[in-house]
């Protein structure tokens, strides 16, 4: 008897598929039970942007493991004209992804897709990392303006969902506003409106750290939604975390982080920048005023 089409999927990809569960795995894994030691790391940049090359190279550019916004956009339509859902099944890399992906929504949020395992989120990151490198001038919109920006992927993604049901033919189209299958699949070479626009991000992200991600991708939008299944406050806090202090704040590249010192999951990356700093010594300013009360303390004692 012949296998199901589905079942050939995966002994078509069986050694990709290993492969990427044993990667994700270990990510999971050191996320979840070494995050704080990660973030605290000498060599974290570096372990961070190898990953996040792994994920560029192995993940989006070999194993073709880029989630898009279609997925979703297919699963709503699927749920209002009908259908089959066994198209979900046909691409079992994405699946292990989407996968450890909603499991991320449970444990962290967003996070874990939009910080660690988005291909082109990584080559943004890379870009920023180059803008620096070259010294760049970075901009930075105003807090006003950030707050109004952030609102502008949700509208994207309502609009991607709109025309479902007024003109889904238009869909194919619509959903090149994500760079993806320009920059990942494939690699760059199609017309040259493509190419421009999804370079023209890539430029972008050298001044606008991520601007993409922060606010038009409606893949992000969907996730921040996925993101609501979250069951806990993961970035530990300080009574001082807002006030006084807001070193953490100024420091998230993401605007993540309220003057209040509460943390906007829904724009956190898991970057895990505020969790080097809350854990260190040499950076929080609460853990440094205690330690240089403490000595004083113990310098009129000794007097
Ligand atoms: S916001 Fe979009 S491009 Fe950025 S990391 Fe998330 S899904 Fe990827
Ligand atoms: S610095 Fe910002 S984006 Fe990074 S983990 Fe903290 S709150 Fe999230």
């Amino acid at each position: 008897m012949p296998r199901p089409p589905w079942v050939d999927a995966i002994y078509n990809r069986a050694t990709d598929l290993i492969l990427l569960v044993i990667f994700l795995a270990g990510l999971v894994a050191v996320l979840g039970l070494g995050m704080n030691r990660l973030a605290g790391h000498r060599y974290f940049t570096p372990i961070r942007l190898t990953i996040l090359a792994m994920m560029t190279g192995f993940v989006g550019w070999w194993g073709q493991g880029q989630l898009s916004i279609a997925t979703p956009l297919a699963v709503i339509r699927t749920l209002y004209e009908g259908g089959s859902y066994a198209f979900l099944l046909y691409d079992p890399f994405s699946l292990v992804i989407w996968a450890v992906t909603l499991l991320g929504f449970v444990l962290w949020g967003r996070g874990l897709f939009c910080g660690w395992l988005c291909p082109f989120g990584a080559m943004q990151e890379f870009a920023h990392h180059i803008g620096r490198f070259l010294r760049l001038p970075q901009i930075e919109p105003s807090q006003v303006w950030d707050d109004r920006l952030k609102w502008v992927k949700y509208a994207v993604l309502a609009g991607l969902v709109a025309l479902i049901f007024t003109a889904p033919a238009r869909l194919d189209k619509a959903i090149e506003v994500e760079p993806f299958k320009t920059a990942i699949t494939t690699f760059f070479i199609r017309e040259w409106y493509y190419v421009a626009y999804a370079a023209g991000l890539l430029l972008l992200s050298m001044v606008l750290f991520k601007g993409f991600c922060r606010y038009v991708c409606p893949l992000g939008a969907a996730m921040a939604i996925g993101g609501l299944l979250r069951g806990r406050k993961w970035i530990e806090r300080r009574a001082d975390c807002g006030s006084p202090c807001q070193l953490c704040r100024v420091k998230c590249n993401y605007g993540a982080i309220k003057k209040t010192g509460e943390i906007q999951y829904s724009e956190c990356f898991q970057c895990l920048d505020c969790v080097t700093i809350h854990d260190s010594p040499d950076l929080c300013v609460p853990l440094i005023l205690a330690a240089k009360r403490g000595r004083s303390l113990q310098k009129v004692a000794a007097e």
